[in-house]
């Protein structure tokens, strides 16, 4: 697929202290993987910033007056909950991670690209509606969904979540917007707790899949096979999102999975071929966690480096 990646220098800005997971060293990490020879000659979008009228699509005016309102003008670091924290800079970083994903949309849907990776942070997918969660200040993929569905017209579109964390934010969106379907294949028990087989949306539209700490790749191949796939074919969405996490890898500190590079890769075959036979064949993905630095480096190079070559 002709691949494109969205970044934004801002990301390195949010200046998480380097003792906190969500540091700036995972954008440098996932930067330096996408300069290899193989993916360094893929084109490169800036992210634009998100406005207000695209965040208020998935988030309370309340929530984004919050997160503009709590910016620290000096070096302080302000905590919105225990693990989720804001820089001088974090807003702006913020306002790009969300454009990003919807740059990402724009360039999927207007043909220039098959798919795009957004090499952003930080995260998004356990935003929700009125509260920062999570190391995530937006939903950069909820934003990025209700963008395609309101400024593009789409009918449908789908969120695949593979980061080991289930992405309870973006679960929210689909609990109330049945244009949405939202997949996620996640560690449990793990934070924060949510996505349970029974959580099951809309009519159907979402599909937990919690599976058990030491799930290497076949396993965690078989269960996306036989629980996300048939289900995200028969929703047949115009447009299918991805938030790619890479802390499912078996390197990474936060979680207990067992994959490795070739299993991202392999998610982002299979997710093509998917949209393939849906019929449009494009794809929208989205960098979620990953907190071992070489892994995730590794790990998202692999996947772009399937994203181009499906
Ligand atoms: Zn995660």
């Amino acid at each position: 697929m002709n691949t494109g990646v969205i970044t934004a220098k801002a990301g390195f800005e949010h200046r998480i202290p380097p003792a906190h997971a969500e540091q700036p060293a995972r954008l440098q990490s996932v930067l330096d993987a996408l300069n290899a020879p193989d993916l360094a000659a893929l084109p490169r979008i800036d992210a634009p910033r998100a406005d207000r009228a695209a965040l208020e699509r998935v988030h309370t005016e309340a929530h984004v007056d919050r997160i503009f309102a709590s910016e620290p003008d000096d070096d302080t670091l302000v905590g919105l909950d225990w693990d989720t924290f804001m820089t001088k800079g974090s807003l702006e970083a913020a306002l790009r991670a969300a454009g990003a994903g919807m740059a990402a949309v724009d360039s999927v849907l207007s043909g220039e690209f098959d798919a795009a990776f957004c090499a952003i942070r930080p995260p998004g997918h356990h935003a929700e509606r009125a509260r920062p969660m999570g190391f995530c200040l937006f939903n950069n993929i909820a934003i990025a969904a209700m963008h395609a569905l309101e400024t593009h017209g789409l009918s449908r579109v789908a969120i695949v979540d593979i980061d080991v964390h289930h992405g309870n934010g973006s679960q929210e969106l689909a609990e109330r917007e049945p244009r949405v379907f939202f997949a996620s294949i996640h560690e449990s028990p793990l934070y924060p707790g949510t996505g349970m087989a029974g959580e099951t949306g809309l009519d159907g539209n979402v599909v937990n899949v919690p599976v058990g700490a030491g799930l290497s790749g076949p396993g965690w191949r078989a269960a996306i096979e036989r629980e996300i796939t048939p289900a995200l074919r028969a929703f047949a969405p115009d447009l299918i999102l991805v938030s790619a996490g890479f802390d499912a890898h078996a390197d990474d500190p936060l979680a207990g999975l067992q994959l490795q590079e070739a299993d991202f890769a392999w998610a982002a075959a299979h997710l093509a071929a998917l949209a393939g036979e849906i019929g449009h064949k494009r794809l929208v993905c989205l960098m979620e966690g990953g907190y071992d630095l070489p892994a995730l480096g590794r790990s998202a190079a692999a996947f772009v480096q399937s994203l181009a070559e499906a």
